[in-house]
C-alpha cells in the first residue's frame, strides 16, 4: 500500500473527493443569504435568538452558540461585513470513524464538513428570508472557527490547537453563519480545560511529528498553545489527515465519548509513544507509512 509522490487529494477516498466538490463547487457559491426586501423587524431578540438556535438543532448540529462579531479575527484576504454577530455551531464525528486515522477517517471528516456547509447555507437563507444578510462561514471562509466557537462558549482551544467541546471531546467539526439579524450573545465559558492542559502532555507524547509544544509559547505577542504547523503537515498529508491528537485526548472522555475513549485509553497504555501509535494504526488500516511522501496536491 505504500505509495510515492502521490497527491494528498488523489489518496482521499472517492466518496471525500465527491464532498469536496459539493462543497467547493455547489455550496461555496451560494453561501451569501439572499436577502428578502421585506424585513421582518425583530421585536423579541431572545426569542429570536432561541429559534435561530432551535433550527440549527433541528438541522442536525450538535452544539450551537453566539458570539459577537469582530473583525479583528478576519483572515487577511476577507473583507469586513457590516454584520454584528456570529452563530457557531458543531457536528461529531463519528469517534469509531475517527479514530482509524487512515481513509476511513478521512472521508468521516468530509462527510461533516459538507454536512456543516450545507447546514451552514440553509440557516444563512433562513435569516436572509427575514431580511437580514447572512452568510455561511465554512473553514474556507472570511475569519477561523475555532477563535469564534470560543467566543460562543462552545468549548476551549486545548494545546493541540483544537478546540475541546465538554460534550463532544475533540471529535467535531465548525461552522459558522455570520450576521446582522439582533441576536443574544453566549460569550465565551472556561471549562477548566487549560489547567488539565497544563498537567497533560499525552498528544505532545503521541504526536508523530513532534509538533506540539507542551508549554505556551508567545505567538505574535500573545502567550498560548503553539503547534509547529511545518512539523505537523508531512504527518498530516500522509497520514490521511492525521488526528492522533485528537484521538488521544482525554478530554474526549468528558461528554458523550467516555465509553468509547476506553478502548483508545488502553491502545494509548500499550503502545507507549508516537512510533508506537503510527505502527499500531499501520497494522489496523492496511497502509504502510513509512516511505510515503506526499505532495500537497
Ligand atoms: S491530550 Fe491532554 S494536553 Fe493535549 S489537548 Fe488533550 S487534554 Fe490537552
Ligand atoms: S495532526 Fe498528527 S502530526 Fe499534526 S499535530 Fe496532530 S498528531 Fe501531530
Amino acid at each position: 500500500m505504500t505509495s510515492h509522490g502521490s497527491g494528498f487529494r488523489r489518496r482521499m477516498p472517492a466518496s471525500a473527493q465527491r464532498h469536496i466538490f459539493l462543497r467547493r463547487e455547489v455550496l461555496w457559491p451560494a453561501r451569501e443569504a439572499v436577502v428578502n426586501s421585506n424585513r421582518t423587524e425583530i421585536q423579541d431578540v431572545d426569542a429570536t435568538t432561541k429559534e435561530m438556535k432551535r433550527l440549527v438543532l433541528e438541522m442536525g448540529a450538535d452544539v450551537v452558540g453566539i458570539a459577537a462579531y469582530d473583525p479583528r479575527f478576519l483572515f487577511t484576504d476577507a473583507s469586513e461585513r457590516a454584520h454584528r454577530f456570529v452563530i457557531v455551531f458543531g457536528l461529531s464525528m463519528a469517534y469509531d470513524s475517527m479514530i482509524d486515522i487512515g481513509p476511513r477517517s478521512q472521508a468521516e471528516v468530509h462527510r461533516v464538513y459538507y454536512r456543516l456547509d450545507d447546514m451552514a447555507n440553509r440557516l444563512a437563507h433562513q435569516i436572509g428570508a427575514y431580511g437580514y444578510s447572512a452568510c455561511a462561514q465554512g473553514n474556507r471562509g472570511d475569519f477561523p472557527l475555532p477563535a469564534y466557537a470560543h467566543l460562543a462558549g462552545l468549548g476551549e482551544l486545548g494545546k493541540h490547537g483544537s478546540l475541546i467541546s465538554p460534550e463532544l471531546g475533540s471529535s467535531f467539526r465548525l461552522v459558522a453563519v455570520s450576521t446582522e439579524m439582533p441576536l443574544k450573545v453566549d460569550g465565551p465559558k472556561d471549562f477548566g480545560f487549560d489547567e488539565v492542559c497544563a498537567s497533560c502532555n499525552i498528544c505532545t507524547r503521541f504526536c508523530p511529528g513532534d509538533a506540539i509544544k507542551p508549554d505556551k509559547q508567545e505567538v505574535n505577542g500573545v502567550v498560548r498553545w503553539h503547534v509547529d504547523t511545518p512539523a505537523c503537515k508531512p504527518w498530516f498529508l500522509k497520514m490521511h489527515g492525521c488526528k492522533i491528537c485528537l484521538m488521544v485526548c482525554p478530554l474526549n472522555t468528558r461528554g458523550r465519548l467516555k465509553a468509547a475513549f476506553q478502548a483508545v485509553a488502553k491502545d494509548i497504555r500499550e503502545v507507549k509513544d508516537a512510533a508506537g501509535m503510527v505502527e499500531l494504526i499501520e497494522q489496523r488500516t492496511g497502509e504502510d507509512y513509512s516511505n510515503v511522501v506526499v505532495e500537497e496536491k
